[in-house]
């Protein structure tokens, strides 16, 4: 797999030397897949400040992070020690449409489509004639969740996510991509270089004095933009007239119950 990028004079060339600018959840797990996909035919250096914290709450993962594991060949048993995860079969949203009312959002299919349509056209036929239940009783992953039951299994593969501590992602995923080789540097940014003719980031100039060069930049930094928004001015699509909420709040709770048990199948 070649990447290219375009240099001072804006022709294509094969992309060397990356450099990350962040070391929260993303620019980890951008390190972690770029040297374990690309191996030893790119250089890759991620810088981060340790005085900007990371957002690093809890993450809530939906599906295709197995997909994202798998990919780089993480160990799941090692990654779920390490982070503390644990199985989740959907969402659940408490007094959403009004107090008292709850939603899961399961991540499994629902019903078998055929031939002749999807599932929900045969549901809603069945409710016509006055059986067929609810629509969720169809989707394993929901009755599963609500019975509070998990197994993974060849013969029954329910769809999965995990919930974990990200901070502790942000640990495992580090070991992982500087054992495969990634350069890492602590250091505040405190200037990015744009080069005049192209328009393309040249290097990151750091607190200490120090540049940082590259021919392809990713950034990592979260809210900031620092590469994005503040040097290049990408734009930002605002989506707050669609949103309903605009704050969120992050804190520890007590165990609303005990933890269920798992089979092991
Ligand atoms: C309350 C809350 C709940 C959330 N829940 C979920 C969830 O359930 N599931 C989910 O997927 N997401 C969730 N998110 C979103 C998710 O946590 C964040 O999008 C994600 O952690 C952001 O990671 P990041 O690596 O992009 O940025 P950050 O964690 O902000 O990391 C930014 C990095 O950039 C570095 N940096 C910044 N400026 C400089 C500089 N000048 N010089 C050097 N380094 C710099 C910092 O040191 C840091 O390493 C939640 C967010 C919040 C606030």
């Amino acid at each position: 797999m070649a990447v290219s990028g375009l240099d001072s004079s804006n022709n294509q060339t094969p992309v060397k030397n990356v450099v990350i600018a962040g070391g929260g959840t993303a620019g980890w797990m951008a390190a972690t897949a770029l040297t374990r996909l690309l191996g030893k035919s790119i250089k890759v250096t991620l810088v981060e400040s340790k005085d900007i914290g990371i957002v690093g709450v809890g993450e809530a993962t939906i599906p295709p992070i197995r997909t994202f594991h798998k990919l780089l060949g993480i160990d799941e048993k090692a990654f779920m020690r390490a982070t503390q995860a644990t199985f989740k079969l959907g969402i659940e949203f408490e007094n959403w449409r009004e107090q008292g009312h709850s939603y899961i959002h399961s991540f499994g299919i629902t019903g078998r489509e055929c031939w002749a349509g999807e599932f929900h056209h045969f549901w809603l036929r069945a409710k016509e004639y006055g059986f067929g239940g609810e629509f969720g009783d169809y989707c394993p992953e929901l009755m599963a969740a609500k019975q509070n039951k998990f197994a993974t299994s060849e013969a029954m593969p329910l769809n999965f996510a995990y919930h974990f501590d990200a901070v502790a992602y942000g640990r495992f995923l580090k070991s992982l991509a500087c054992e495969a080789g990634v350069t890492h540097k602590e250091g505040d940014i405190e200037k990015v270089v744009v080069c005049p003719q192209s328009g393309n980031i040249q290097s990151l100039q750091l607190a200490s004095g120090e540049v940082v060069n590259g021919d392809f930049f990713i950034d990592c930094t979260g809210f900031k933009g620092l590469l994005i928004e503040q040097a290049l001015h990408t734009g930002y699509d605002d989506w707050q007239h669609y949103l309903f909420c605009d704050r969120a709040v992050a804190m520890q709770t007590e165990l609303p119950a005990p933890p269920c048990h798992i089979p092991k199948v």
